[in-house]
């Protein structure tokens, strides 16, 4: 028999273990799934795109590889076994690395059964940790099925925290451990990663991969082919789409946006959609990267060029902290990459804790608790989507630059995503099936695997399996971690009356229509006993502000 491994569009590394005993490859690019729905221009270019270049490098490398356009996969398969397969479909023994989509892995051995081919499914060598490390972690979910640790009404049986999780992996991995010790002697240093820049900070530049010629013939057939959303042009597209291209993105983070990204990490800056974060995630997403490597790239820099947690300081000329002392385990290696800042220990640690923690995290998470994760609603939220998340026309200036940077590049980072584009869908009702779409749609990193516990459980609070109370914030969160405020015609120190800022009146709304569920929750007690402070007439004031709001978002006037 011959050995056929399958590849989806999100496996896309060349030095999987699983190539190295496949006889040939298989590759099918599905186009139905952006038929039904308008996707970022950048999204499908990018994704199609690394997907004809990773099938060139494979053939230049000497694998067999079979690679089809079609409808769905189930026509790819079709086509595989009645035309491209030189045997009988049983004489094929396909392979394919678990997919990371819910149901994926059992719809395609069916696919393929029913074409009287099997299907082995493998495990994806594209996480770091296996579904066994988290049971190892998280118990075995007492014989329930999966699913069913998110109920129906959105609650959840079992509740997995972060923090726990990654502090496990980092003991697991060795990943910046010292002994049994964290290194630097703490877990977590987010109290030293929530400054703003200075106004004449500028950001280091980003690494730009100027589309090549199959990169622009695949974006004029995604724009011929399909409606889109989004950004037309390819001006703005600088994505790596090979794994070449990856490693060099993780190279130029590692030198020049590493020593700032932990200190800026929760900073929003208007006209700087990326600042100092990695933009990894669309290469590590699609296979490009191993997320170990970013990993250990990180960790090596610190090595290297490791400073205390804080002592870099990106403002100060030179940025280094004369009086601050190396750490013990690393010399200071201040010239050890010519020209590179040091490495604060904070930023090292914040990035590691990102891909370790939250990345893995979100991924088991999903895949305890679909399929009813998609569908959690635990605060029955109903309305859609306002029409500014989709044409970017508001006068806040919070969603009009996160929603501009979507639109521009498929991309917001993860303060804009979260305290802004989820925040305010939240506040404003939005149901989180549809915000879910819409992120799974518009930015080019997105996989349902990983926007759903982030969109549906994190950002909307459809369910408590990831985080005890929702993240949602006022106006003055967002005038503390950005510069919108000061240009936005709202005004922020206002909640209630004419020109007030919409998240603070939607604020206090939400919490006081959703009271029931929240007021007894972790951590909510301080905002209900501020919310209990309002007069009966400054509460009336705050609904009607918010109902006022809210019809105006409807219309696409805010
Ligand atoms: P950095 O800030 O440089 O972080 C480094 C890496 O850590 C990222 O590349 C990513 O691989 C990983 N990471 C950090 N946080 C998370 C997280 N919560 N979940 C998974 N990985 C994480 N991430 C996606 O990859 N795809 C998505 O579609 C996506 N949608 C999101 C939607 C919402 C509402 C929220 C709150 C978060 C979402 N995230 C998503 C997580 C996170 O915002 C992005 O991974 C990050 O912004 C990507 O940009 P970056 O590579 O510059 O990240």
């Amino acid at each position: 028999d011959d050995s056929v491994l399958w590849l989806l569009g999100d496996q896309l590394n060349p030095d999987l273990d699983a190539l190295s005993d496949a006889d040939a490859v298989l590759l099918i690019e599905a186009h139905g799934f952006a038929d039904r729905k308008p996707y970022h221009a950048h999204k499908l270019t990018l994704v199609f795109s690394a997907m004809r270049h990773f099938r060139d490098r494979l053939r230049d490398r000497g694998h067999d590889v079979t690679y089809l356009r079609a409808e769905s996969f189930g026509d790819g398969l079709d086509r595989f076994f009645g035309e491209e397969f030189a045997g009988a479909p049983g004489d094929a023994d396909l392979r394919l690395m678990r997919p990371a989509s819910h149901g994926a892995g059992d719809r395609f051995r069916e696919l393929v059964a029913e074409r009287g081919g099997s299907l082995e499914l493998l495990d994806n060598e594209l996480f770091w940790t296996t579904p066994a490390d988290w049971h190892e972690w998280a118990g075995e979910p007492d014989g329930e099925a999966a699913g069913l640790i998110v109920g129906e009404d959105g609650s959840a049986d079992r509740r997995y925290r972060q923090e726990n999780w990654y502090r496990h992996v980092r003991r697991e991995t060795g990943v910046l451990m010292d002994g049994d010790e964290p290194v630097g002697g703490e877990w977590n240093y987010d109290d030293l990663n929530r400054e703003t820049p200075p106004d004449d900070w500028e950001p280091p530049e980003r690494p730009r991969f100027d589309p090549d010629d199959l990169t622009r013939e695949t974006h004029a057939w995604v724009r011929e082919r399909f409606d889109t959303w989004g950004s037309d042009s390819l001006d703005g597209f600088a994505w790596p789409v090979t794994r070449g291209e990856a490693r060099a993105a993780l190279d130029a983070f590692v030198r020049d946006r590493l020593p700032s990204f932990g200190r800026y990490e929760d900073a929003m800056v208007e006209g700087e959609p990326f600042l100092s974060h990695s933009l990894l995630s669309p290469a590590i997403n699609l296979g490009l990267l191993n997320p170990r490597e970013p990993v250990r790239a990180v960790e090596v820099a610190y090595e290297d060029r490791g400073v205390e947690p804080g002592a870099y300081d990106p403002e100060e000329d030179g940025g280094i902290d004369p009086n601050a002392t190396p750490l013990d385990d690393f010399g200071s290696g201040r010239a050890s990459v010519a020209g590179a800042a040091p490495v604060p220990l904070n930023a090292a640690e914040g990035f590691v804790r990102q891909v370790l923690g939250w990345r893995e995290f979100t991924r088991h998470v999903y895949r305890e608790a679909m399929p009813a994760l998609a569908a959690a609603n635990r605060l029955e939220q109903s309305a859609d989507l306002p029409p500014a998340y989709w044409d970017g026309d508001t006068d806040m200036r919070c969603l009009s630059e996160a929603v501009g940077h979507v639109r521009e590049h498929g991309y917001a980072h993860h303060v804009e995503r979260l305290m802004v584009l989820s925040n305010v869908a939240l506040l404003y009702g939005t149901d989180p099936a549809e915000l879910n779409e819409w992120f799974h749609l518009g930015f080019v990193d997105a996989y349902h695997w990983v926007t759903t516990p982030n969109v549906v459980a994190m950002g909307s609070f459809g369910t408590d399996v990831l985080s005890s109370k929702p993240y949602a914030a006022s106006g003055s969160y967002v005038n503390r971690m950005s510069d919108y405020c000061a240009s936005c015609p709202y005004a922020v120190s206002r909640t209630t009356g004419e020109g007030a800022c919409p998240l603070n009146a939607l604020y206090w709304d939400f919490l006081a229509e959703n009271e029931e569920t929240l007021r007894g929750t972790g951590r909510m007690g301080l905002m209900y006993s501020h919310l209990d402070d309002k007069s009966d007439s400054e509460l009336a004031a705050i609904r009607e502000r918010a109902s006022t709001v809210r019809k105006l978002a409807a219309d696409g006037e805010l």
